[in-house]
């Protein structure tokens, strides 16, 4: 199942048409997201069967977030080994947890002000959170999640760093910093729900690509490490984290730029695009 937002409603898809789930579902199931993801099973096991006849194309920039108001959105530091290398650091031995505050995420397709500072891009698979729960199992874990979107953890590297010690958090929440989309698609779609490969271009240079299997802690790692703390509430994200290739440790340091056009796409997903002013 592929599900996202239009207008704020929550919609299944098939290619570039949308069935509206309040409307088809005959009021069974809540245009809201977050009221819908907590009955994900039945949601799942209804979409499964949804006649698209009645279906409404769409296009892409018309999409909203496919989770448009998360209570909470966790996001993950140094969580492929490359990545934590290039930024002077050894693998963390547990996840390193911050938030992106929720009022910077947005739907796949947008123009993003850019602050003053060093800001800059870092591709990111996003698990949206279904059920959820508290004190998670590990065999239960996936379970939780809804399903897996792209996004960009977007961050503003000297607010990122200033102070002693550093908080990530703020540097990470300016408006539109948190794009995510285009849809986020059920783990029983993907041949290995594990393995998935991404890439991320800013212009004609792919400038950040792997696999969520490289993850030092995996997704269903992440939801039981945070869930063992936090109870997971539907709709919430998860930032899983970015590999190597982000503009501040490339030599020499690349910020983003006004004009310039970031695409990150994830295999079996789609892709997201960010026009920067
Ligand atoms: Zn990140």
């Amino acid at each position: 199942m592929r599900f996202g937002t239009l207008s704020g409603r929550l919609v299944v898809v098939d290619g570039d048409r949308a069935l509206d789930v309040e409307k088809h579902s005959g009021g069974r199931f809540s245009a809201d997201a977050n009221t819908t993801l907590a009955r994900f099973t039945e949601f799942a096991a209804w979409a499964a069967t949804a006649d698209f006849a009645e279906a409404v194309p769409f296009a892409a920039d018309e999409l909203g977030a496919p989770s448009p108001r998360p209570r909470q959105v966790f996001a993950v530091a140094l969580n492929y080994r490359p990545h934590a290398a290039e930024a002077g650091f050894q693998a963390p031995d547990e996840p390193l947890l911050f938030t992106k505050f929720p009022s910077c995420i947005t739907g796949p397709v947008t123009e993003v002000t850019l602050p003053p500072g060093k800001p800059d891009w870092e591709i990111e698979v996003v698990a949206v959170i279904g059920t959820g729960g508290h004190r998670i199992a590990r065999a239960d874990a996936w379970d939780a999640v809804a399903g897996l979107t792209v996004g960009q953890d977007l961050s503003e590297r000297a607010v990122q760093s200033r102070g002693k010690p550093a908080q990530f958090s703020l540097g990470k929440s300016f408006p539109g910093f948190g794009p995510t989309g285009p849809v986020a698609v059920s783990t029983d779609e993907f041949g290995d729900r594990d393995d998935l490969g991404f890439e991320c271009f800013l212009g004609d240079e792919r400038v950040q690509h792997g696999r969520t299997s490289e993850m030092i802690f995996p997704i269903d790692e992440l939801v039981v490490k945070i869930s063992a703390v936090c109870p997971l509430l539907p709709g919430d994200l998860i930032f899983t984290g970015t590999p190597a290739g982000v503009g501040n440790r490339r030599e020499p340091p690349r910020c983003l730029q006004p004009g310039e056009v970031l695409v990150s796409r994830v295999d079996g997903i789609g892709e997201i695009r960010q026009h920067f002013r």
